[in-house]
């Protein structure tokens, strides 16, 4: 009963929230510029006043950069959920590919709908209004939260998160709880609700393979003298075997299966290969054979050659044989695969491919594994459920390709699974010019927490 009490208030109360996003979207608060340091502090203060202003014990806490942002409301029992958001945003240049100025949002007509025009509109201000208006609904109604919520803000997203792992770290304790929100992604199509439950980890490499003590003449060395490119694009070459799996030993070792409920999902999801593939000027999926392009990007791991130099690569023609030659290597990794382990198999695999008088440094560029999340937790299918409600299509499963870091860290930290769930569309431009967030999105968004708060209970 209360629930379509809750949601019928959300319905009526669209302006005022639309305004006080409007309002938190004014703040300038670009994180990576210390010139905007002060509205950073701005935008947590605003902060900590609404969510105060609505029941929560709300506090702003100092890091060596940017506050962030805690709140508890532990006045109920039931499912413990701490919701993630941040409140900083990127940088606005170049500005005179705006058609409005960035920091004076607004709402505008589109051929799709309305939307609200300005940076952080969607990444991530209008999404974290969405959560934190769905608690407000609750406890102006009711009095109370259906289940006991806390809320993080970061304000260094968009600058590398510097003062995050030891902000975790710190305050373990206090960050503890039985799910972490995270919203900051978007729907894998306009109307079909999505739940991340899969990043890909990553492995970056450089190598150089040297030779000749100098570089040589082939005139006068061709044929007796080894040539570094020569080692090292057989050894990159013997990367990949004819059906497009990775050669490299132990390579496969962890990496799951798709469960069949998930593969089922993604079946029936209407994503375009053809047309995916065309937008960037491709016809034919390179990865493993027999795979299809979004098991390829969400739920498999790949090898790639980034950078490869040595020689003579300026104007006109030089028969140099090259003393080295380098290249850069980078790994994504899925479900357990281990990230060292997989950075010693290509070390190796290189390695075998050394003649007599070459050698081989390595540069390592970072390794993290891939986080998938424990989707037998019943929260998962709760959330899904409940997304399936507001939503014309169901809620779907989905992997994404590139690393979302807080929720390895929501994982290894402080040992709790994360449901990242966003309502931000393809084309919502966030990180450029004309940032914006449909209204739509705002207010289903809203209404979907509020189901999904009542589901968790
Ligand atoms: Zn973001």
């Amino acid at each position: 009963m209360s629930l379509d009490k809750v949601l019928a208030h959300v319905d009526a109360d669209q302006d005022n929230a639309l305004a006080r996003l409007i309002e938190l979207l004014k703040i300038e608060s670009i994180s990576t510029d210390p010139a905007y340091a002060a509205e950073c502090n701005r935008a947590a203060d605003w902060l900590v006043d609404d969510l105060k202003s609505i029941g929560f014990d709300a506090s702003k806490r100092e890091t060596p950069r940017h506050p962030m942002v805690i709140a508890h409301n532990d006045a109920t029992d039931g499912t413990h959920v701490m919701f993630y958001g941040h409140y900083d945003v990127q940088p606005v240049d170049p500005l005179e590919l705006w058609e409005n100025p960035p920091f004076d949002a607004r709402v505008e007509d589109t051929p799709n709908g309305k939307v609200i025009r300005g940076r952080g509109s969607s990444d991530d201000k209008g999404q974290l209004m969405t959560f934190v208006e769905a608690c407000r609904a609750w406890k102006e109604v009711t009095g109370s939260l259906p289940t006991n919520v806390s809320i993080f803000f970061e304000g260094e997203e968009e600058s590398g998160s510097p003062s995050l792992v030891p902000f975790m770290k710190e305050n373990a304790a206090e960050l503890k709880s039985d799910v972490a929100l995270i919203c900051d992604t978007g729907m894998v199509e306009p109307n079909t609700p999505s739940i991340v439950t899969m990043l890909r980890g990553l492995v970056g490499e450089q190598i150089t393979i040297k030779g000749p003590s100098k570089d040589l003449h082939s005139g006068m060395y061709g044929g007796p003298s080894i040539n570094p490119i020569r080692v090292l694009t057989q050894a990159l070459g013997a990367l990949h075997d004819d059906n497009g799996r990775v050669t490299l030993e132990g390579f496969y070792d962890g990496v799951p299966e798709l469960p069949a409920q998930i593969a089922e999902q993604w079946k029936n999801l209407d994503f375009d290969e053809a047309r995916f593939l065309g937008d960037v000027g491709l016809s034919k999926p390179a990865g493993e054979n027999g795979r299809s392009v979004l098991e390829m990007l969400w739920s498999r791991p790949t090898a790639e050659v980034n950078g490869i130099w040595g020689g003579y690569t300026g104007e006109g023609f030089k028969t140099v044989l090259p003393a080295e030659a380098s290249a850069k290597v980078s790994f994504r990794l899925v479900g357990q695969q281990d990230p060292v382990k997989v950075r010693d198999a290509f070390r190796a695999h290189v390695e075998s491919f050394l003649p007599e008088d070459c050698s081989v440094e390595f540069h390592g560029h970072g390794n993290s594994g891939a986080s998938g999340m424990a989707i037998d937790h019943p929260a998962f299918e709760q959330a899904r459920g409940a997304l399936s409600d507001e939503w014309d299509n169901e809620g779907v499963f989905v992997g994404c390709g590139g690393s979302i870091p807080i929720a390895g860290h929501f994982q290894k930290i402080i040992g709790t699974e994360s449901m990242l769930i966003g309502f931000a569309q393809d084309d919502d431009s966030i990180h450029s010019p004309n940032e914006k967030y449909d209204l739509r999105s705002f207010h289903k968004g809203i209404r979907s927490w509020v189901r999904i708060l009542a589901a968790l209970n």
